[in-house]
């Protein structure tokens, strides 16, 4: 039987790898996408123009995750058998700002999903995109799914609150519901006011001589960064397991933001030279002695998550799912690709 999947932010990063791999292991794909002014569809372009994917196996609708009772009704008409649920404001930076959205879109609009799975009279799974920084400054390192969620922004805060709830429908009504807590990841795809994106891009441009300058915020930060078409592979294997669990995807292994800055230069043949101290500290390209990192303090947080760095024994164990790309290792390929890109534009 042809299996059909549903993906809320199928137009995001890792929406469209997920919904690669989907369409690779035969699933018929429905994405939910919101009504706008402007396509913003470049990441799932290529399935959809390419010819290989007929139209019946990738379906896109209108939707809105604020919009309930249309969700419903495509719930009811699409009728599939797994959800991945990743649409949400996804940015921490920005949850500073927009808490109430950052808050509706991460928190309620998951419980509003789970409500809606209540009410089907079909057997549906469910993938619910939980984040790292459900644990935000966390008592102990590396963090695995028994860790107490210590959220320090608004988007922790409502991933925590929604990966909560997954657990209460599990327990309370037998939802088939998993939160995957997964630790940052990347590729170059990522949305462009991430870090890792911003100094791919910037280091790309540089290189390319069309940006002198990269402004960043806190240097000193430490991630779990991983490879995003990996990190989708385990949310499908998490979807086919016989009992619903919570799982941390993570690489397991800490890089600083400075060190994923060098390793994305040197990809592209520049140096990087740190001075200074603290907020004062600013890179030199080696070659030429310009400053080309710039510390700015537009780009600093209220708060800072820390230690976020994940134990995934048991996405191993159970899910034999082991991420190989990590930290600079995902710097150089991003690097790489952005500077191709570069080239394509200028050529
Ligand atoms: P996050 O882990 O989901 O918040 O991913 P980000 O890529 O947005 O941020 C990762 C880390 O990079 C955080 O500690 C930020 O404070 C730090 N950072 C430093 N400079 C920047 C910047 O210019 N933009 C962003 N987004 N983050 C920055």
């Amino acid at each position: 039987m042809i299996k059909s999947a549903l993906i809320t932010g199928i137009t995001g990063q890792d929406g469209s790898y997920l919904a690669e791999h989907l369409l690779a292991q035969g699933y018929t794909v429905h994405g939910l996408v919101r009504r706008a002014s402007m396509f913003n569809r470049s990441r799932i372009d290529h399935l959809r123009t390419g010819g290989q994917i007929s139209p019946e196996r990738l379906v896109l609708h209108y939707g809105d995750l604020n919009d309930l009772t249309s969700l419903r009704r495509l719930l009811k008409q699409v009728a599939p058998a797994e959800i991945y649920h990743l649409a949400g404001q996804s940015h921490v930076g920005l949850s500073f700002e927009i808490p109430e959205v950052t808050v509706q879109e991460n928190g309620m609009a998951t419980l509003g999903l789970l409500e809606a799975m209540r009410d089907l009279d079909y057997p549906v799974r469910f993938y619910h995109a939980a984040s790292a920084e459900i644990f935000g400054a966390p008592a102990a390192a590396p963090q695995n799914e028994a860790t107490a969620f210590n959220p320090v922004n608004p988007y922790g805060c409502a991933k925590a609150f929604a990966t909560q709830l997954c657990r209460v429908y599990r327990s309370a009504y037998g939802v088939f519901a998993c939160s995957g807590i997964a630790y940052n990841h990347e590729s170059p795809r990522r949305g462009e006011n991430f870090v890792t994106r911003k100094i791919t891009l910037g280091a790309a441009r540089i290189k390319a001589g069309r940006q002198a300058v990269l402004a960043l915020g806190n240097l000193a930060g430490q991630r779990d960064w991983g490879y995003a078409p990996e990190y989708v592979v385990a949310m499908w294997q998490a979807l086919q397991v016989a009992t619903p669990r919570d799982y941390v995807l993570a690489t397991g292994k800490s890089c600083s933001i400075r060190e994923f800055a060098i390793a994305a230069f040197a990809e592209l043949g520049l140096g990087l030279k740190f001075e200074g101290e603290g907020v004062a500290e600013v890179g030199r390209r080696t070659d030429t002695g310009a400053v080309v990192v710039q510390v700015d303090p537009r780009f600093f947080r209220p708060a800072e998550s820390t230690h976020l760095v994940g134990d995934a024994s048991l996405a191993r164990q159970e899910l034999g799912w082991a991420p190989q790309v990590t930290g600079a290792a995902v710097a150089r390929l991003m690097a790489k690709a952005d500077f191709a890109h570069e080239q394509k534009v200028a050529g």
